[in-house]
């Protein structure tokens, strides 16, 4: 969330740098550690010197008016994937998904300006993807702050006036008659919306709302190792809030799409191979189309038996942040052959009788759960 640096200023979003300047000194003057050695005292000192950094930096003051917080933009740490820049394609298809904004019930005038919603919208990703990092660049309806008023809401150098229902107070009350006796309920004001002020003038292209709704691009870093469902956090790139209120934060949601080979488990990707009986017995290799490496080996080893796995270390998804890679676990289908013509099932008549020894078998449910370990013993010492 942007911090309102002009209100710790106590001046308005158009005061000019001398206006911001001389409300600086008087705060600072009576703030100062070396006049007001409490607690408090310091660290609001702290704030008005850190508002007072911001406000009299053109850039940073620009930032500010746009709804951002120059200070938390590219700060790196928690949460965000730093800041996202401005401009950039055209987006996609995306679906946005915007919280309401409203305050909780307080006591007293809550003030036009108020803190915006924080934005959620979800982007479509395929497994490449989030396997090898990208830069998407979304287009997102949002609030942005009014040009024309700079978010005051008033129209040129009209003032907001003390609303006349509630007399400034924001909220209104009424007497009741329930079961319960008299009981008093106060609500917000329904003329000034709790704002305890209106503005007889509004301006001509907010309509006193102090933002206009817009389109904006913006592009968003997606670090390498994403998965579905994790939000990549963009502070105060969210809605402006009413009367000019700092932005909240826009998150964006990853939603992986289905892969048409491979299935993820984390870290690890699965896929199914079939092989053909012949190969499974004799043994081959398989080019597979893996995500990051491309066209990679997969050697089937001679006797394969149905079910098995092969297994590429190394060869899975990235993780988030450590890049190390899972593995890759391909699923080996043994393919027995449907039809055969009267050459096949010749030769494979011959193979029946070089293998004489072999024959169907009901398996005990004995010899089932030891594995079919001493079948394949036998199998190993029967000789051919
Ligand atoms: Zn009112
Ligand atoms: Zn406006």
């Amino acid at each position: 969330m942007a911090r309102d640096y002009y209100g710790t200023l106590g001046v308005g979003q158009k005061a000019t740098d001398q206006e911001i300047k001389r409300a600086y000194r008087k705060l600072a003057r009576e703030l100062h550690p070396d006049v007001n050695p409490d607690e408090a005292a310091q660290a609001r000192f702290k704030e008005i010197s850190t508002a007072y950094e911001v406000l009299s930096d053109p850039e940073k003051r620009r930032v500010v008016d746009l709804g951002g917080d120059p200070l938390q933009q590219g700060g790196g740490g928690g949460g965000g994937f730093g800041g996202a820049g401005f401009g950039g394609g055209l987006g996609d298809v995306f679906e946005a998904f915007f919280g309401g904004g409203a305050g909780g019930a307080s006591r007293g005038p809550r003030g036009r300006t108020q803190p915006g919603a924080d934005s959620l919208l979800r982007t479509r990703l395929t497994l490449d993807e989030c396997a090898s990092g990208v830069t998407k660049h979304i287009t997102v309806d949002t609030a942005i702050l009014c040009d024309l008023c700079t978010g005051s809401g008033t129209n040129g150098d009209s003032k907001p006036v003390r609303c006349e229902t509630c007399g400034g107070a924001g909220e209104v009350q009424s007497v009741q008659r329930s079961f319960l006796g008299q009981v008093m309920t106060s609500r917000p004001c329904p003329t000034c919306r709790g704002a305890g002020e209106t503005i007889p003038d509004p301006c001509r292209k907010c309509a006193g709302d102090g933002r206009v709704r817009s389109r904006r691009d913006i592009s968003v870093k997606v670090p390498v190792g994403v998965s579905n469902g994790m939000r990549i956090r963009l502070a105060s790139q969210g809605e402006v809030g009413p009367g000019g209120g700092p932005a909240g934060d826009l998150y964006v949601e990853i939603v992986e799409q289905q892969h048409e080979v491979f299935v993820r488990d984390g870290d690890d990707l699965h896929c199914t191979i079939r092989v053909p009986m012949v190969d499974a017995a004799l043994g081959t290799s398989v080019s597979i189309d893996a995500i990051i490496d491309g066209p990679t080996e997969i050697s089937i080893d001679q006797g394969t038996q149905p079910g098995a796995v092969a297994v590429l270390r190394g060869h899975g998804m990235p993780k988030l942040r450590s890049g190390i890679r899972g593995d890759l676990h391909a699923h080996l289908e043994v393919v027995v052959p449907a039809k055969l013509d009267s050459k096949q099932t010749q030769l494979l008549e011959d193979l029946k009788r070089l293998r004489d020894r072999d024959a169907a078998e009901v398996v005990t449910t004995g010899s089932q759960h030891s594995g079919g370990l001493f079948s394949r013993l036998r199998e190993a010492f029967s000789g051919r």
